[in-house]
């Protein structure tokens, strides 16, 4: 290879390489940074950060963001404070209850930095179980070891529709959170911008974003856990109805003289073919089944009873699920939530419902998957959630 520059032309070019690079890590470190305090983190001459600093601006890469009071009484002017552009990225994720809840720092490519899972009681008191909640978010940004400055926001999903009109939680399942407002109370307990959304939607987001349903624009995620939820992404956007209230699918009437259900009405679906009445019904022939992971130890043992109750669940919710696709005709359906994660019967089940009773031209064109983020798929819907909000600020 030619070159007109001297050795010692490329010595120095090599060093101010290496001095930029000392500098972007400790701005990547610290987030907000003084150029003095650069000088003693880098052990480069002030001359130098200021330099570099004003190489990085030119470039579009570091810009200021104020003043640094943080020495406040101190003489001598106060210096200017600056930071990466584009890099106070990264989110915290939270997927609340309702008797879980799952935390994650992410960048905004969705790649986990730290993540903690709580037992978290969110029934018996909002205000207790957001305190507790706040709390966890401080413990997973500690555990990332990055300075909450570069945390631009904090997404958090909730089981139960999010009023678009109020903010307010309006679920069923926790009728003391009709009372509290949860975005302002994580938002002053974290000291982050704080946004809001029904977990059911996350999810679909998550797997819109990072999941099965990559790529694609028109996509029904069914949530199917404690309760039956949909999110809708139509056109490549989220959709969440009047008030926020879309996606009940859970609270369609599949039995005329079913039980009663949580919301007041009789023989919903999620009645039938939630978590907790796939349980019930198992128990019969297994008394002591609990949980979720009870009942995947029986479907990978490939248990008749086991597999039946899943399947049973399946075709519930894929004949409901068939009614909404001949009227919005998806591309997917992406099946999800804690019974889904319990075996591929599931999706299995969904699938041959949607093909039997949508409309055949229509139920050609509709690819039934199973997700891939499994529990995560809220926390990762999340991410994506503040990385379209990022992409609009
Ligand atoms: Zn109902």
């Amino acid at each position: 290879m030619s070159t007109t520059t001297s050795p010692a032309e490329r010595g120095l070019t090599a060093l101010r390489s290496a001095n930029r690079r000392r500098l972007l890590d400790v701005l990547r470190d610290r987030g907000e940074v003084s150029r003095a305090e650069l000088a003693r983190l880098t052990s480069l001459s002030g001359t130098t950060v200021s330099s570099l600093v004003a190489e990085l601006t030119d470039e579009g890469r570091v810009a200021e963001v104020g003043r640094d009071d943080r020495g406040a009484g101190r003489t001598g002017r106060p210096g200017r404070l600056v930071r990466l552009v584009g890099e106070r990225s990264l989110v915290v994720g939270l997927d609340l209850g309702p008797d879980v809840v799952r935390t994650a720092v992410c960048d905004l490519a969705g790649a986990v930095l730290a993540q903690r899972t709580e037992a978290v009681d969110v029934d018996q008191d909002g205000a207790d179980a957001l305190r507790q909640t706040a709390r966890l978010v401080s413990t997973v940004i500690a555990d990332a070891g990055v300075d909450r400055g570069r945390v631009s926001r904090l997404v958090a999903g909730v089981p139960g529709v999010v009023d678009t009109s109020t903010g307010h939680v309006v679920s069923d399942r926790m009728p003391r959170w009709g009372l509290i407002d949860p975005r302002p109370v994580l938002a002053a307990a974290t000291g982050l911008p704080t946004v809001l959304e029904n977990d059911a939607d996350l999810c679909a987001l998550g797997e819109h974003a990072f999941g099965a349903a990559r790529g694609l624009t028109d996509v029904v995620h069914v949530k199917a856990s404690a309760g039956i939820g949909v999110g809708l992404v139509l056109g490549g956007q989220l959709y969440r109805g009047a008030h926020g209230g879309a996606g009940e699918l859970g609270h369609v009437q599949v039995l005329e003289h079913g039980d009663l259900c949580v919301c007041g009405n009789r023989g919903c679906l999620e009645t039938t073919a939630a978590l907790g009445p796939v349980l019930a019904a198992l128990r019969v022939v297994h008394p002591h089944v609990r949980t979720a992971d009870d009942l995947a130890a029986l479907v990978a043992a490939h248990d008749r009873a086991a597999i039946r109750a899943v399947t049973d669940a399946g075709t519930a919710i894929g004949r409901t699920v068939a009614g909404l696709c001949n009227v919005l005709a998806p591309q997917a359906v992406v099946v999800g939530g804690d019974l889904a994660g319990t075996s591929a019967h599931l999706a299995d089940a969904v699938r041959d419902a949607v093909e039997r009773y949508t409309k055949p031209r229509t139920a050609g064109r509709i690819s039934v998957l199973s997700g891939e983020l499994g529990q995560g798929a809220a926390v990762l819907g999340a991410v994506a959630s503040a990385v379209a909000a990022e992409a609009a600020a």
